[in-house]
């Protein structure tokens, strides 16, 4: 099938989808139940928090076998493959935090995607003119370099305690026996509908005789678990260089689309070399002091640690803890305006630009932007960005930006602790729920749309755009997730998806929990509200319908009404030693946390 599928003639398209209908033969098995997700879990010998109860089982799994949290971090980002193929997967990339407790160090992998070395600025450029941002997302052209395999074998392979392939097993048999569609998982499948169906192979997977498939039946992918077995198998040299590349290859040059659908899925330019030079980055991650904490990021390419380091740091020049409601979120939407305009201006991929990180993470340059905050009046935006090379108080540098371009909602976040003190915080992405819409044929995974998150031309003439594709480089990212340290010992992690909001979202966590007395699950669950230099905030229904939220009118803040922002999750140490995790009640279908030994 998997050699029809490549080929795809109209005629024998057609017989690959009558096939599917009748489902094929090696998915049949008996009906699985998935177990029920818990948001919130105390105990003791570890704990795993993700958005989907399959996933956080494979981690509780890998740490009962003996796995640590690193271990356990890939069984559970492997099974979100299987459980939430539209946001994580082999077919993408993320960024990978550690805290390793025997040396007290926090460690990091930039597993982002890369744009093919044949890459350059004009990338998404038509006849001079940027590609509608719709035909770019479902494309060839959109395709980055996977980087999560290499993620995943790095980090086992650095700081676990089994083996590469163990830490697959759990999401191969997730995959092999299936688990449980939900209301959330047809809701995702649904809004990809119009665009899986033009592609027959990811039609084939996803849309099970032509349809949605159907809550509490079971979805089985035995094309992905027998990628995940080759993987364990090879390594990902099988990916990156052999057989699975040459597919991979094939499908970005050749998007397998269904010529009757009038589909013009551009190709792109990754190719076999792209593919066998990819690295996964060690690299030190960010850091800033924040009242009695140390906190942790992912450094740029990512803008998530630079962007909540620097709002925590203009935050941290008032008294986030003592305010009245309506002043701490006018701070926290304020702070994170500020910071957003600066990392539009700034941050980059370092390999392409000189990112002023310390800078914009120090505490001068907090100082400087801080006395823009005015307890009276809210900020407009657009707000110029400052100069973090030469701060000056309250001084600009530079034109304001246009609006920031359009960032997707997908992503996956889990937080994994072991009973040695090791913590993982991971965020993986396809950019897109659903990603480019494009399945690498008969291999059960869909490859992502990363490239997207480029900066199609300069955000503001005139001004450089850290953002513009280039060779080989990877996009800017808001992916945030964070490790929390008292006196070297972790205390917190967490992180959530959202597209940029992530950025808004994971501060809007840390503050909740650190400074406004919120229990970690309280701080998860609070309405949310995203600024992001823009004229109007983000906000959700609840949020607004808070009785803060005319007193932040009164102010000048303006809001949009949003259904729902991110899906956090997140480990945090007690005191006594127990640990809690914690995840979504309700957003995103709710998330699920376990612990190894409950102890409530
Ligand atoms: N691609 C985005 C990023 O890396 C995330 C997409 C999302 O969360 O929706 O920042």
């Amino acid at each position: 099938m998997r050699a029809l599928a490549r080929i795809a003639p109209p005629l024998l398209l057609a017989t690959a989808l009558v096939c599917s209908v009748a489902g094929p033969a090696t998915a049949a098995g008996p009906p699985v139940q998935s177990p029920p997700k818990v948001p919130e879990a105390v105990g003791w010998g570890g704990a795993v928090a993700s958005v989907d109860a399959d996933a956080t089982a494979a981690g509780i799994e890998v740490l009962r076998k003996g796995g640590n949290a690193v271990d356990a971090a890939v069984a559970v980002a492997a099974a979100l493959g299987v459980t939430e193929p539209y946001s994580a997967g082999i077919g993408g990339g993320g960024y990978f935090v550690y805290y390793d407790h025997a040396t007290g160090r926090v460690s990091t992998i930039d597993g982002r995607e890369t744009a093919s070395r044949t890459a350059d600025e004009g990338l998404f450029l038509e006849g001079g003119k940027p590609l509608p941002f719709a035909d770019a997302v479902t494309s060839g052209l959109s395709v980055g370099v996977p980087g999560s395999p290499a993620t995943w074998e790095t980090a086992v392979r650095l700081w676990g305690r089994r083996s590469f392939a163990d830490a697959l097993k759990p999401a191969q048999r997730i995959a092999d026996q299936g688990f449980t569609v939900d209301q959330t998982f047809q809701d995702q499948t649904a809004l990809n509908q119009a665009r899986f169906k033009d592609f027959p192979d990811t039609a084939k997977l996803f849309l099970p005789g032509g349809d949605l498939p159907v809550v509490g039946s079971t979805f089985r992918n035995p094309d992905l678990a027998a990628t995940y077995r080759q993987l364990g198998k090879e390594g990902t040299k099988a990916l990156y260089q052999g057989d699975l590349a040459t597919d991979i290859v094939r499908t970005i040059q050749h998007p397998p689309v269904d010529p009757a659908s009038g589909r013009n899925a551009r190709p792109g330019r990754v190719d076999a070399t792209d593919l066998a030079g990819y690295q996964a980055k060690r690299q030190q991650p960010t850091h800033v002091a924040y009242r009695d904490y140390d906190l942790y990021s992912i450094a740029p390419s990512s803008s998530g640690g630079t962007t909540v380091g620097e709002a925590l740091g203009i935050l941290e020049d008032g008294e986030v803890g003592r305010y009245d409601g309506t002043q701490y979120y006018h701070h926290f939407l304020d702070a994170s305006r500020i910071a957003f305009a600066d990392r539009n201006r700034w941050v980059g991929d370092p390999a392409f630009n000189d990112v002023p990180v310390k800078e914009l993470l120090s505490e001068r340059y907090a100082a400087s932007r801080a006395c823009l905050i005015s307890p009276d009046r809210a900020l407009t935006s657009p707000l110029a960005p400052g100069d973090p090379r030469h701060p000056a108080a309250c001084a600009s540098a530079g034109p304001a930006p246009a609006a920031e371009p359009y960032e997707g909602l997908s992503t996956s976040h889990l937080t994994v602790a072991d009973r040695w003190g090791n913590v993982v915080s991971y965020t993986l992405t396809l950019e897109q729920t659903g990603g480019s819409g494009i399945t690498v044929p008969g291999r059960g995974f869909l490859l992502n749309n990363e490239l997207t998150d480029f900066n199609f031309t300069p955000l503001t003439p005139g001004v450089p755009d850290p953002n513009l594709p280039g060779p080989g480089k990877r996009p800017r990212s808001s992916l945030s997730p964070t490790i929390v340290l008292r006196d070297g010992e972790p205390v917190l992690a967490a992180g959530s998806p959202g597209g940029a909001t992530i950025i808004t979202t994971t501060l809007q966590v840390l503050l909740g929990r650190l400074d406004r007395g919120l229990s970690l699950e309280q701080a998860i669950a609070a309405p949310r509200a995203s600024q992001r230099n823009t004229a109007a905030t983000q906000a959700e229904p609840a949020f607004l319908a808070l009785p803060e939220r005319a007193r932040l009118e009164a102010l000048g803040h303006v809001f949009a009404s949003t259904p729902e922002i991110g899906a956090a999750t997140g480990v945090e140490r007690l005191p006594d030693g127990r640990w809690v995790a914690a995840a979504e009640p309700v957003r995103r279908g709710g998330g699920a946390a376990a612990v190894v030994r409950p102890a409530p």
